[in-house]
């Protein structure tokens, strides 16, 4: 009798899970002491030939569970060889185009490698160089890095390439995005010419492509989740605000005791900044994480985050792929990213590993253009959730035809002091957000608060949240 690994085809010897697909002792028992049992389909469809040697270009985004898919045959083949090193050398390189990626990796691959002889090293910009290169002088396993600070350390003869035989690429996309594709071709380059190679990447445009043509040796192809697609949990809707209002409308929104656990994101570094001193003010305790922060002060936002000791982390696009959060309530898009696609990468900090997320997008009239390139790249219409631009009429765009009858979001609520009003529901729980557009594009203006909610929100996250 065969059993078949229904995403192989291959036999499976009556082996089950992560055993089936060739994941062996200590690394199996690590896998599965990590929780993961049953594993997830990019894994089921990468690690059997990646064991074999081959090379793999893998279409997949952060929430697939594609670290373990490159990490774990990795793992298995450095602990078949056993520990042998030379002083600055790494026998593994994975590129990541964040720090907070490249973070999230090596605690990944730590999980995974418990109780195994694996070192690993982390080699980003923002710290201290000199712990750095001290930590790989005596030479490392898995070595993972951002390409920038990697690029300072070969260049200055503290690392040496030459017997790296793995190398990975996570998010080649935002690789290419950030401007690193020629230190990647560089560092490739100066790895061991008999090397593995994998990459993976959520998007595939052409220099993706022309990049995997140069790097691959005769790839296995992979992919999961259709590009440009949005998790089918995540309830997605726009509230039309004119930029001056928004301060006030997310206060309100986050007023909500629904709003668990929620990422901002802001298109500029400035904006982050200045959307968290006016939530501060507003009395809300917010965290910020951004390009300009240093290494610590990003990693303690997200750490602060990631416990619930703050439930509003602020972020700019930077952040917006690398962070695996659980339990992300809802994502706020102050504003309407640069590029279409980063609204899918944006919205997927929610609705991770099937729990129910939501994400709310603020839209300015001027970001209408925006707003329809988005909802191409989605393939949905968005609903409006509310609409604060002072159109009785419900249709798109209505800020045109009222520009002169603006009035304050606030008079909806039949306020117009400023203050942020304290309450407990205004309808952006799931189930109140989920009516509010069932049916037709009804605006919905947020109802009345009551109570005060800095005392509710100004320290701890609920308990919900905690769970
Ligand atoms: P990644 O796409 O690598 O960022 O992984 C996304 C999330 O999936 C992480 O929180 C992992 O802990 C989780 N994960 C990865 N593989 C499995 C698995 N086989 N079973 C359960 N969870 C997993």
């Amino acid at each position: 009798m065969t059993n078949e690994n229904t995403l192989t085809g291959k036999d499976t010897g009556g082996l089950s899970g992560f055993a089936a697909l060739g994941i062996t002792g200590a690394l199996l028992k690590a896998t599965h002491g990590a929780g993961f049992t049953d594993p997830k389909p990019i894994q089921a469809q990468a690690i059997p030939p990646q064991l074999e040697g081959r090379d793999i270009f893998g279409i997949a985004q952060t929430g697939s569970g594609k670290t373990a898919a490159f990490a774990l045959p990795i793992l298995s083949k450095i602990i078949a060889l056993g520990t042998k090193r030379r002083p600055k050398t790494a026998r593994a390189l994975i590129l990541a185009p964040t720090r907070e990626l490249a973070v999230q990796i090596e605690e990944m691959i730590k999980l995974l490698a418990k109780g195994a002889h694996v070192s690993t090293a982390l080699v980003l910009g923002g710290v201290s160089r000199f712990s750095q290169v001290k930590k790989i002088a005596p030479g490392v396993d898995i070595l993972i890095a951002t390409p920038g600070r990697l690029t300072d350390l070969v260049r200055e003869g503290d690392l040496v390439l030459a017997d790296t035989k793995w190398l990975v690429l996570d998010e080649g996309d935002r690789m290419l995005d950030m401007g690193f594709i020629n230190d990647v071709k560089r560092i490739a380059r100066a790895t061991a010419p008999d090397r593995q190679t994998v990459l993976f990447s959520a998007t595939m445009p052409a220099e993706i492509a022309e990049l995997a043509k140069g790097l691959l040796k005769n790839p296995i192809r992979v992919e999961v989740a259709p590009h440009s697609t949005a998790a089918a949990e995540i309830v997605q809707g726009v509230v039309f605000a004119r930029t001056k209002q928004k301060r006030q409308v997310l206060s309100t929104m986050l007023a909500d005791e629904a709003m668990k656990s929620v990422i901002i994101f802001s298109r500029t570094k400035h904006g982050a900044d200045r959307v968290t001193k006016d939530l501060e003010r507003d009395g809300f305790k917010a965290a910020v994480i951004h390009g300009n922060k240093s290494q610590n002060a990003r990693q303690k936002a997200l750490n602060d985050f990631r416990e619930g000791s703050v439930r509003i982390l602020v972020a700019t696009d930077i952040a917006a792929r690398g962070i695996d959060v659980p339990g992300i309530s809802h994502v706020v898009n102050f504003d309407l990213p640069d590029e279409a696609e980063s609204y899918v990468h944006r919205i997927g900090r929610t609705g991770r590993n099937g729990m129910d997320g939501i994400a709310i997008t603020l839209c300015d009239p001027s970001e209408n253009s925006k707003l329809r390139q988005v909802e191409r790249i989605i393939r949905t219409k968005l609903p409006i959730v509310a609409d604060h631009l002072g159109s009785p009429d419900p249709q798109r765009n209505p800020a045109e035809k009222n520009e002169r009858s603006f009035e304050p979001a606030n008079d909806r609520n039949g306020r117009r002091d400023g203050r942020r009003p304290g309450g407990q529901n205004n309808g952006f729980g799931k189930k109140r957000f989920g009516e509010a557009f069932a049916g037709e594009r009804k605006p919905e203006g947020a109802k009345p608060f009551k109570g005060n909610n800095k005392r509710r929100f100004g320290g701890k996250r609920p308990a919900a949240r905690a769970a």
